[in-house]
């Protein structure tokens, strides 16, 4: 099939590069020049494990295609699959469609033939009706329907959800789309469940999933803080909740708090449709409010630790929102590296992926190694903000032999089960008490 991608970012790439993998005619299009240089000169904008060897391949075999121009990429396509941003009104805190509403403008009057555009941005409900609109308001004559596919891969595992998905939505209300969407899946045909549903009940489940999820991260991250309190230990808790068919164990890892371009946003967005719809979304806020929290909070455990030395000197291991990425969108690490700023923090950064995109809102604000040992060189304490696996390999007796204070904040519970208290270390995880 021929495939055209608007908007190629974390989500549209893997998904340009995963459709041209199986054999479709994909053209990428992105608004942004130096992206579609450097994609079409071969160099990747984006890290995904997997992701460079498809791409490269694909290129050049010729099945992925990078323009600038929308005509372009939609004139031929039998699908177009919209993948631009939605990002939160700094504001209202609502989904800002001025992507989506801008990308359905532009294709209108290049729709050639019957076309279904397909949106894998992540749209409020109702969304789907407004692009319709748009189209056939530039273009009465256009044959096309619009059709809702929200995107549930991972990011730091795109090349893997691609191929291999929990399950396809596909919010579709005409027979004719679901046959292209039909055609368009068959190769996950007997791997994965292709769930045809209404438009609404698409545009509604990709936010109601992932509300879903932010809540589950949040309620572990209060139990954690409440096993603290309460003398019990988290790691055990979340063992014996996950062995439990119906509560599952994922998602139950305590943490800094939830963060990425998606939860933070997403639950925002959720909650803002509550109360436009009238249905309130009680937990979804509560979660929102204590989220945004926790990571202040967080801040402070590192700089309680360390609280007696003067100018005490803080490694931070981790900048990415999780492990796997380079993206630094709503990242808690960030998020509590510029709190401990706001404390005059003296810091030193690493990150395996991250560096060059948190430098950009750092800039030399921190201070940045190239590796975990020599951000931890001189430092009183290391504050471990990303699950990145390197980190859960650091030898402890070369750890503490570079420090000048041995502490470490563990933020993500990686070093926990190598007992650093036992090699000499002042050691905070999450989620048990120091006594306990
Ligand atoms: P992104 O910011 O990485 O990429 C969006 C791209 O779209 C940018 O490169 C931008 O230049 C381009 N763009 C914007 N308007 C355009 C236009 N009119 N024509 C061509 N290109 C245009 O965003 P992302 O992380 O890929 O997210 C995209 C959508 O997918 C969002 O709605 C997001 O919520 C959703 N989503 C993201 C993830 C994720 O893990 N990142 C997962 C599931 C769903």
């Amino acid at each position: 099939m021929k495939i055209a991608i608007i908007g190629t970012g974390y989500v549209g790439l893997p998904t340009g590069v995963g459709f041209a993998e199986l054999g479709n005619e994909v053209v990428c299009v992105d608004k942004q020049a130096e992206k579609v240089a450097a994609l079409k000169a071969g160099v990747l904008t984006i890290f995904e494990v997997g992701l460079e060897e498809l791409f490269q391949k694909n290129v050049k075999n010729q099945r992925l295609q990078f323009t600038l121009d929308t005509k372009e990429a939609v004139h031929d396509a039998d699908v177009v699959l919209i993948a631009v941003g939605t990002p939160p009104n700094p504001v209202t805190k609502e989904a800002d469609l001025q992507y989506i509403y801008a990308a359905a403008e532009e294709m209108a009057a290049y729709l050639n033939g019957y076309t279904v555009v397909a949106t894998k941005s992540t749209v409020p409900v109702g969304t789907g009706d407004e692009i319709e609109k748009i189209i056939r308001g530039k273009n009465p004559n256009a044959d096309f329907d619009a059709v809702s596919l929200p995107e549930f891969l991972r990011e730091g595992f795109a090349v893997h959800d691609f191929f291999e998905p929990d399950r396809v939505v596909v919010g579709a209300d005409s027979q004719r789309a679901k046959a292209i969407m039909a055609e368009l899946y068959k190769p996950f045909v007997g791997k994965t469940e292709l769930m045809f549903v209404k438009r609404r009940s698409a545009e509604t489940i990709k936010y109601a999933s992932n509300a879903f999820l932010a809540m589950k991260i949040h309620y572990i991250n209060e139990m954690a803080d409440f096993c603290e309190k309460a003398g019990a230990d988290i790691f055990e808790v979340a063992k014996g909740m996950g062995a439990d068919k119906r509560i599952g164990n994922r998602f139950l890892n305590p943490g800094p708090g939830y963060g990425g371009s998606c939860f933070p946003k997403d639950t925002n967005a959720m909650a803002c449709m509550g109360k436009k719809y009238g249905a309130p979304l009680s937990l979804i806020e509560a979660a929102i409010r204590g989220n945004d929290l926790r990571k202040t909070k967080m801040a402070e455990r590192i700089l309680k630790a360390v609280k007696q030395i003067p100018s005490a000197k803080i490694a931070v291991w981790g900048l990415a929102f999780k492990n796997g990425t380079d993206d630094i969108r709503e990242s808690p690490a960030m998020q509590i590296v510029e709190q401990m700023l706001k404390n005059n923090a003296d810091i030193c950064a690493y990150d395996p992926k991250a560096v060059t995109n948190a430098k950009k809102v750092l800039n030399d604000k921190v201070k940045y190694a190239q590796s975990a040992l020599e951000a931890a060189k001189d430092a009183d304490v290391v504050a471990v903000l990303t699950e990145w696996p390197e980190f859960a390999e650091v030898n402890l007796t070369e750890l503490k032999s570079i420090m000048k204070t041995p502490k470490i904040v563990d933020l993500r519970n990686m070093l926990k089960e190598k007992n650093p208290q036992n090699e000499g270390f002042e050691y905070w995880c999450i989620g048990k008490r120091d006594d306990a």
